[in-house]
């Protein structure tokens, strides 16, 4: 059997510092810090920052006194300036390259677009973007939906969510150019996302099976899943290698194992330690390489 690593894997650097930042607040140990929804969809980075004493709450308000930290996804920038005036200390860990499409939206926004945000409607993400101009930004979910969109009286700009599939996004371009015509295009997915996708397609022309590790509630590990299933390979998403039963590996020769961007390595480690005990086991020999 041979198993092959994705190069571009896990964690992404907006998550890492995201983390990092959570730990450092933790630390100081000043009153109770609190995230406003999960720090990064990944339930094992969740847990853990929560026994360190991080305390999750789905509304800026439940928090009367502490430390307000939000997410590398963002949120609008209205909840962050009242939170302030009312008092607490916010530790934004939004990711800069969240903040770069904040900061295209803004400009495509101010020079008169309408602008259409290729994104998962209620995504932190996409509520962050919206919120830098609600009257000018259309949410497009997928490329079906382009049917839906409203007419547009001013020239019309296309820009995505970080996490979204590349490929989805060229296809809904072209649809979209279809039907309105010449557009302004900004391709705002951001860089990991795309080495992660890329790194994904080329698992799935060489394996059989993509195992992608990272929670449900993940867009960007979806996708990798999602991208693999496109190449042809079979693939699964697990949460951890306890997800994975032995009988997904009989008569499989090849094996893929990527990661979502908020996934930590230790659980690619241990995913292939129980691969390697499944493969001593049947007397199967192993190789393991990245690609
Ligand atoms: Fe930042 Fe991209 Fe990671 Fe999102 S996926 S946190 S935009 S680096």
């Amino acid at each position: 059997m041979k198993i092959y690593l994705a190069k571009y894997r896990g964690f992404c650097s907006g998550v890492k510092r995201s983390i990092r930042l959570a730990e450092k607040t933790l630390e100081r140990g000043s009153g109770q810090t609190y995230i406003l929804n999960d720090i990064v969809h990944n339930k094992t980075v969740v847990e853990t920052l929560r026994n360190k004493g991080l305390k999750t709450v789905t509304d800026a308000k439940e928090v009367e006194s502490g430390t307000l930290m939000i997410s590398a996804h963002g949120i609008p920038n209205e909840i962050i300036y009242s939170s302030q005036k009312r008092g607490l200390e916010v530790v934004d860990t939004t990711c800069p390259l969240v903040h770069k499409i904040h900061e295209a939206a803004r400009k495509l926004a101010d020079d008169g677009y309408d602008i259409i945000l290729f994104g998962d409607p209620g995504h932190d993400e996409v509520k962050g973007i919206v919120a830098v101009a609600p009257r000018q930004i259309h949410v497009l979910a997928s490329v079906d939906d382009v049917r839906l969109l409203p007419e547009f009286e001013k020239s019309v700009a296309f820009i995505s969510q970080s996490t979204r599939n590349v490929e989805k996004f060229h296809q809904a371009a072209e649809a979209l150019m279809d039907r309105f015509g010449p557009m302004r295009i900004v391709n705002t997915i951001c860089r990991p996302t795309r080495t992660r996708q890329e790194s994904a397609q080329e698992l799935a022309g060489k394996c059989e099976l993509v195992i992608v590790i990272g929670s449900q509630s993940s867009a960007n590990t979806r996708r990798l899943a999602e991208i693999a299933e496109s190449g042809g390979a079979k693939a699964r998403i697990i949460e951890n290698a306890s997800g994975l039963e032995s009988e997904s590996l009989e008569y499989i020769e090849t094996v893929g194992i990527t990661a979502g961007a908020s996934t930590p390595d230790n659980l690619v480690d241990e995913l292939v330690a129980k691969i390697t005990d499944y493969a001593t086991e049947c007397d199967i020999s192993l190789q393991i390489s990245e690609l």
